[in-house]
């Protein structure tokens, strides 16, 4: 096996990724899938274990589209809406050849598996890809909560965290030209400067159970395979 720098990761992928280029972000371009799942083939076919937290932004995210619903009602359709994506994710891994289960953080057993801990660990070992739909199965998360929360009990070595955008800036580039990328941040700083990388809840976690996020741009999914080898090619969040 090449020399990887992480064995068993954890990546998230925000719905709007998913979406590509599509107006509003909204919807699933098959072609992005397509691509992001080849170089997931590739890196289980070097011996990488990962698991996967789809967010559901590019179809449905609480509140956001939700107005004055009841917030738990509007986050449980933006978990509904992460299943969608995992349901459409996990078809398309199948079409490269990959072995995949979907997991849901709440229970819908006539099309997915509930989320059992101990047998996304089995799965993993056996080669096959998690992906864990329904984020944490509880409103008021997000999915990069659900993301460092299915990295903990799995004891993921990293979160892949792969945006839009290609790492962490000092303030938000599409308003700033002179927005400066930060290549590597404490999580404290995440925290203290409120960067928007990912909600608070998710760095707090993370930061706590010690997992690095390495940040970058899923616009190249072979960024995936750059990141697992120790390429710099983003933004780390971790100690130092
Ligand atoms: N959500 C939730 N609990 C979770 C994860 C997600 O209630 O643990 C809901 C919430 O409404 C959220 C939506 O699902 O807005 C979609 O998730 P998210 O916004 O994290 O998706 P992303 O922005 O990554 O596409």
């Amino acid at each position: 096996m090449e020399t990887l720098k992480y064995k068993r990761v954890l990546l998230k992928v925000s719905g709007e990724a998913l979406a590509g280029d599509a107006e509003g972000h909204r919807g699933i371009n098959f072609d992005v899938l397509e691509s992001i799942a080849k170089v997931v083939r590739e890196c289980v076919d070097m011996g990488v274990q990962i698991g996967i937290v789809v967010g559901g932004g590019n179809f449905w995210r609480g509140l956001k589209d939700g107005g004055d619903m009841e917030r738990t009602r509007a986050d449980h359709m933006g978990m509904l809406a992460t299943t969608i994506n995992a349901l459409a994710f996990a078809d398309v891994l199948e079409k490269q050849g990959v072995v995949v289960r979907v997991q849901t953080g709440i229970d819908m057993n006539k099309i997915a598996e509930p989320y059992i801990r101990l047998k996304a660990i089995r799965h993993l070992e056996k080669g096959r890809v998690v992906i864990f739909a329904c984020g944490t199965g509880n409103p008021f998360f997000s999915t990069d909560t659900a993301a460092a929360l299915r990295a903990a009990e799995i004891n993921a070595d990293a979160i892949l965290l792969a945006k839009n955008i290609d790492g962490i800036y000092d303030s938000d580039p599409a308003k700033n030209p002179q927005a400066k990328k930060i290549e590597s941040i404490k999580y404290t700083d995440v925290l203290k400067n409120r960067l928007q990388v990912m909600d608070s809840t998710a760095t707090s976690l993370s930061m706590d159970n010690n997992i690095p996020v390495l940040v970058f741009a899923i616009k190249d999914p072979e960024n995936i395979l750059k990141v697992l080898k120790g390429e710099h090619i983003g933004s780390v969040i971790g100690e130092e």
